[in-house]
Parts: structure tokens; sequence; C-alpha cells
């Protein structure tokens, strides 16, 4: 993939907490159509890293750029709008909202560029006042969905297509009665709809047990075969094999190891880093 544009350039990235190092000289280029994992133990600055790209940190020093254009510290709804789309460690959706306006809030912000507030008329003035209680003022625009519009409906059910013997009969379902695992299902059709330029998983399948890390490893192929540019932060070392074109391994805020998955395995550092906690 050397050849492919870079989407996402971090250099020197440094990010720390009362003190503590949580990112510390992070660097890397992802390009267009790969897929980056970082692994690395617990507390080793993965969901950090993620948070800064994402916009929901502000970096202390280094920088971030999205093909070229510097997004570092432009806050979340900024870089959100420049097509990156991520999911978060613990798994968040809406939970006064079903699933398919879950689903549904990925591709409005699709569509909100063309065209802003369409069908703001439609939504239940009660169901917007509990979404902004959930979410704060950020995401006022959200509401503009109205599962009356055909053409998000089509797309909405497109999309849980994918996911059908396990959301099928969940569509109409608020989200605060799903399982764990339909929370992140709904989470990962929620940011793929949106076509997102870049996205980010954290964990996608932490607290899965195998069949569904073997379900969550599918989905990630059939995107990364839909040519999505994806920086994926998971513990399973196998799933990160069978899918990364290149692994990132950080300890304590740094990358220890970099390079291919098999590679970066069996460096003593890394082996190391994973048994020593
Ligand atoms: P990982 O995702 O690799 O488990 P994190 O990036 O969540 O690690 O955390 C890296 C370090 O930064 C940890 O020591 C963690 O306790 C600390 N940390 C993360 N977020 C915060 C925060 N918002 N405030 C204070 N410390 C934090
Ligand atoms: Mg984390």
């Amino acid at each position: 993939v050397a050849q492919a544009p870079v989407i996402l350039r971090v250099r020197e990235l440094k990010k720390s907490f009362q003190g503590l190092r949580a990112v510390d000289d992070v660097s890397f280029d992802l390009h267009k159509g790969e897929v980056i994992s970082i692994i690395g133990p617990n507390g080793s600055g993965k969901s950090t890293t993620i948070n800064l790209i994402s916009g929901f940190l502000t970096p202390d020093s280094g920088l971030i750029d999205i093909e070229d254009e510097p997004i570092a510290g432009r806050g979340s709804a900024n870089v959100s709008e420049r097509g990156i789309a991520r999911t978060f460690q613990n798994g968040r959706v809406f939970g006064a909202l079903s699933v398919d306006e879950n689903i549904a809030l990925g591709y409005h912000k699709k569509l909100s560029s063309q065209r802003p507030f369409k069908g703001l008329q439609r939504f239940p003035i009660i169901r917007w006042l509990s979404l902004l209680a959930e979410t704060g003022a950020a995401l006022l625009p959200f509401p503009a969905i109205a599962r009356e519009n055909k053409e998000v409906d089509e797309r909405v059910v497109r999309e849980i297509d994918r996911f059908k013997e396990r959301l099928g009969t969940r569509r109409n379902d608020l989200a605060y009665t799903l399982s764990y695992a339909n929370r992140r299902r709904t989470e990962i059709a929620r940011a793929h709809i949106s076509e997102p330029k870049l996205l980010l998983l954290d964990e996608p399948t932490a607290g899965m047990n195998q069949s569904e890390t073997a379900e969550v490893l599918q989905q990630l192929q059939y995107l990364k075969a839909q040519g999505h540019t994806i920086l994926l932060v998971e513990h399973k070392i196998e799933l990160v094999t069978a899918i990364s074109d290149q692994v990132l391994a950080m300890d304590g805020g740094k990358i220890i190891a970099s390079g291919e998955p098999d590679e970066v395995r069996n460096t003593p550092a890394v082996i190391e880093a994973y048994l020593g906690k």
C-alpha cells in the first residue's frame, strides 16, 4: 500500500495527564485503504492516541494531518466533519434512540453537509429533548433525521442487512435495551454508514466472546475489502494478525515496535511488555 496517498499523518504526538505521559512521541503514517492496528498492554496510551486523532483531546504538542490538512486541537465536531468516524472502547450509542435512528444518525452526518436540517420537523420533540439530555448541545443538528425519509430508510436497511440475524428484529428497539454486543454492532454500522475517509475503532471486540469476536473480524474484513482506511485498537492478537497491514505496539505511551503483524508480535520487547503486566 506504499504508493497510496497518506490519509493520516501523525508526528511527535504528545499528551500528558498531570505529569503522566500517556502518549509520548508517537509518529506514523496511515495510507488510503490500509489497516493499522495499535496493540499494547492496558494503560499504554492506545485510547488516548485515538482520542487525540478524533479531537476528543487536544495534544500538548505534535502534528495530526488528515490529507495534509492539520487537525490537531480542532475539536471532535470539526474532525468528524472532515470524514473521520470513530467508535468507543465502551460502545457508545444513544440510548434514547432506536437502532434504526442510531444508524440513521451516521447517514445524516453524511447527508447534512449537502442538505442541512432535512426532516427536522418530523422528529418528535420529546425524543429530541432526551437526545439532547444525553449528548449535550453539540449534537443539536442530529435530530434532523426523518425515519419517514425514504432514502435514509433504504440505506439503513442495507446497513442493517449485514447484521440481520442480530439486529434485524431489533430495529425499533431503543438502544438502551440492547445487549452489549448489539450496541457495538449498532455503533460500527453507524460509523460505516457515514462513509468515512478514516475509521477509528477502539477495541471493537472488548468484552466479546469467541464467536462474537469472529463476527467482528468478518465485519472488519468486509470493510477492508471495500477499501476503507482503518486505525484499529485491539487486544486480540489473532484478530490483529488476520486484518492488519501494519501493527504499532505501544508501551508507556511510546511506540516500542512497528511493522508487519508477525514481525511485531515476535519482537522480544513486545512479548515482554505483554507478559510483564
Ligand atoms: P490504553 O487505551 O492503552 O489502555 P489509555 O490511553 O486509556 O490506555 O491511557 C493511558 C494512560 O493515560 C493511563 O495511565 C491512563 O490512566 C491515563 N489517562 C487516560 N485518559 C486520562 C484522563 N482523561 N485523565 C487522566 N489520565 C488519563
Ligand atoms: Mg483503551
